[in-house]
């Protein structure tokens, strides 16, 4: 037995079935995620395998995060480098590793060159990078502006002020009072926009806005809204803050999911949280404050955290960022997303309404509320998908997919989509 394996707790009993693992998990985790679908032990590019030795597509990805699959030796290399050299240092001090994350996200983030003004500060997750935003726009409005604008069907996290811009009742509701102010508008909905700045426009301090709303079931804001927002959040004086945690970091097939022309190419943001894919699946993410009226902010000691950019974290990142751009990932991402798109298209199945969605983040939408019985029949057949609304699937696959694997899972959805019916 080595001591990796006694580390993890397998080493006891060696090897415990599936069963056994979700016994112990429920007696020692809180419930918060309902039963584990499955106990994963190994990974290797877009495969995982679980406790009883069964192998996965990974369509999911962890939820849009792991980019370039698992345990890619890029990626494995620059952590394990870094963690070997200096892994956490406070940011009493700081690392070569991120300030040159900061230097190359500032370039990434808007399409021109690299703004100047912009400025980054690091956290470990997506609602932290919320936080981080949320309390800019806190500090932009003052007492003045107590608005802050986002809309129908927004996901931007869990923590108190994450969880006042997400707009999901069921998920508000147990955790009032939330902080005040947030409004949510109808998605999509410009004249709606219109009418809240339209009364009482000088007391908005931010409109927030997912690019293509993620957890909402991948649905990408329709084309001119991001430039109306920005147009309608210059004239009154507010802050554009554009939630690219989901959709970031080449995932849609551009850097940022607010590039693609018909979604926002040329708007440029004041703020852009990322997190997710940021670190190809180690814990990190990241508030930019692209303009200048958004980059400071901050003054010293207004905000803080001890874990956020570390130089593990970051070298994770740029580990990631290298890999995208060494191996062509964006062009691939688009080319991928298509064939996938298409050849779904192509099934003309009765149960399939239509594919949404840019590059690796698409929704199957269904015409009946079968996706989660879809999602455990697909588990069955050795794929792992998300059920994202009771008649969307959505697949967020490694940006590493390849056309066969892809054609391997939409080859296999007719029949998914059969046993899903008969259960
Ligand atoms: C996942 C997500 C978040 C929250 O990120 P966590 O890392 O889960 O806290 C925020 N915004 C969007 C758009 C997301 O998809």
């Amino acid at each position: 037995m080595n001591e990796l394996s006694e580390i993890a707790g397998a080493g006891r009993t060696d090897a415990l079935t599936q069963a056994e693992w979700t016994g112990r998990y429920t007696g020692a985790l809180m419930n918060t995620f309902g039963a584990p679908q499955r106990v994963l032990t190994r990974g290797e590019g877009c495969y995982v395998w679980d406790a009883d030795g069964q192998r996965y597509l990974d369509l999911l990805a962890g939820i849009a995060v792991n980019s370039l699959g698992h345990a890619h030796p890029t990626l494995t290399g620059a952590i394990s480098a870094q963690l070997g050299t200096l892994g956490h240092i406070s940011n009493f001090f700081a690392s070569p590793l991120q300030i040159t994350l900061a230097e190359r996200l500032a370039a990434l983030v808007v399409t021109g060159p690299r703004p100047t003004a912009a400025r980054t500060f690091f956290t470990n997750s997506g609602t932290e990078a919320l936080e981080g935003a949320f309390k800019l726009a806190r500090r932009h409005g003052g007492a003045d502006r107590p608005r802050i604008l986002a809309l129908e069907g927004a996901f931007h996290g869990r923590t108190m002020g994450a969880l006042a811009l997400t707009a999901k009742q069921a998920y508000r509701e147990p955790f009032e009072p939330l902080p005040g102010g947030v409004e949510h508008l109808p998605f999509g909905d410009l004249a709606a926009l219109e009418a809240a700045f339209a009364t009482g426009g000088e007391q908005v301090a931010a409109v927030v806005l997912e690019p293509l709303q993620g957890e909402a079931g991948v649905r990408p804001l329709p084309t001119g809204y991001l430039a109306a927002a920005r147009e309608l959040t210059d004239a009154h004086g507010a802050l554009l803050i554009l939630d690219e945690v989901q959709t970031g970091m080449g995932r849609t097939g551009a850097w940022m999911g607010h590039h693609h022309d018909h979604i926002g190419a040329g708007v440029v943001p004041d703020v852009v949280t990322l997190a997710k894919g940021l670190g190809g699946g180690f814990p990190i993410g990241a508030v930019v404050a692209v303009t200048e009226r958004a980059a400071s902010l901050f003054g010293p000691g207004q905000h803080g955290t001890t874990f956020g950019g570390n130089p593990v974290a970051a070298a994770a990142a740029l580990a990631t960022i290298h890999v995208i751009e060494r191996d062509g990932l964006l062009k691939r991402v688009g080319s991928t997303g298509n064939a996938i798109r298409s050849a779904i298209e192509r099934l003309a199945h009765p149960l399939i309404a239509g594919v949404r969605g840019e590059g690796l983040l698409l929704a199957v939408q269904l015409t009946d509320e079968i996706a989660p019985a879809a999602a455990r029949a697909a588990l069955e057949a050795g794929f792992i998908i998300n059920p994202v609304a009771p008649d969307a699937l959505r697949l967020a696959p490694p940006l590493i997919l390849t056309t066969e694997q892809a054609t391997s899972f939409t080859d296999a959805l007719p029949h998914i989509l059969e046993k899903a019916m008969q259960s």
